[in-house]
């Protein structure tokens, strides 16, 4: 379980998030929706610990994490893992070693035990005859599920997307979206960041408006999309549907 409460962050002297108070339980899967620049990325980064809190806390299952203390930065990381619009795969390794890897090399896991993870979460990804190609071989959604498998291998309790589909084609969206829409029907806590609007409406939860860092309002999808109180979401709804 994850409580947010009064998160503030800051790039130098500019506030970029303020007063976010935000609750993630088991299996929820939250989307964040808002303008361009309204502080969807900079929640997830801040989760991450890529950019400390200015103010207020974090907990994970109830305790506070301490932001500073580079030990529980680390355990934090075994617990949340993020997927990013591009992908940085290991060019020089299969997509088999760019999914075990980390398992192996730094979390000291059993490579046998790792391997038959993998590739079960490969296979699930739809890439289970993708084992021993290198990344330049496979298309961009092809390799943005090799980044997922590679996340989900980490064995997160959480996981965040921040617009894993916003640099592939058209036409290699949906085969993303099929393995996000699985690890929600398979009960993955995830926050995701998307502008695939009909994709957060059919998988999300709750969804998340934001705007000038702040949370405007949030709800389950249907009273988001259909029925939003708050004038600004109703603006930004009508724009993108
Ligand atoms: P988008 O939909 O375009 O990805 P976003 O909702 O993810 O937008 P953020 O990237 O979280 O928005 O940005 C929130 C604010 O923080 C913006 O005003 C942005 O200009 C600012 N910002 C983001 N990254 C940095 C940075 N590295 N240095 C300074 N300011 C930043
Ligand atoms: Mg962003």
């Amino acid at each position: 379980h994850l409580d947010i409460t009064a998160l503030e962050a800051r790039y130098g002297t500019h506030t970029v998030l303020s007063g976010i108070d935000l609750s993630v339980g088991r299996g929820d899967v939250i989307g964040l929706i808002g303008p361009s620049g309204s502080g969807k990325s900079t929640i997830l980064r801040v989760l991450m610990g890529l950019l400390p809190p200015a103010s207020g806390s974090v907990k994970l299952d109830g305790e506070t994490v301490d932001y500073a203390n580079a030990r529980e930065l680390r355990r934090l990381r075994d617990r949340i893992a993020i997927v990013f619009q591009q992908y940085n795969l290991f060019q020089n390794m299969t997509v088999l070693q760019n999914v075990t890897i980390t398992p192996i090399k730094i979390k000291k896991r059993p490579k046998a035990e790792v391997e038959e993870e993998a590739k079960a979460l490969l296979a699930k990804v739809g890439l289970g005859d993708k084992l021993n190609a290198y990344p330049d071989q496979l298309s961009g959604g092809q390799q943005q599920r090799v980044a997922i498998a590679r996340a989900l291998a980490l064995r997160p309790e959480i996981l965040l997307l921040d617009e894993v589909t916003a640099a592939l084609d058209p036409e290699l969206v949906s085969e993303v979206l099929d393995s996000v829409r699985l690890l929600a029907r398979e009960g993955m806590t995830m926050m995701i960041v998307s502008h695939e609007m009909g994709f957060i409406r059919e998988v999300s939860s709750r969804v998340v408006f934001m705007a000038n860092g702040r949370i405007v309002e949030e709800g389950p999808a249907n009273v988001i999309f259909d029925a939003p109180t708050q004038t600004r979401t109703r603006d930004f709804v009508s724009k993108i549907l």
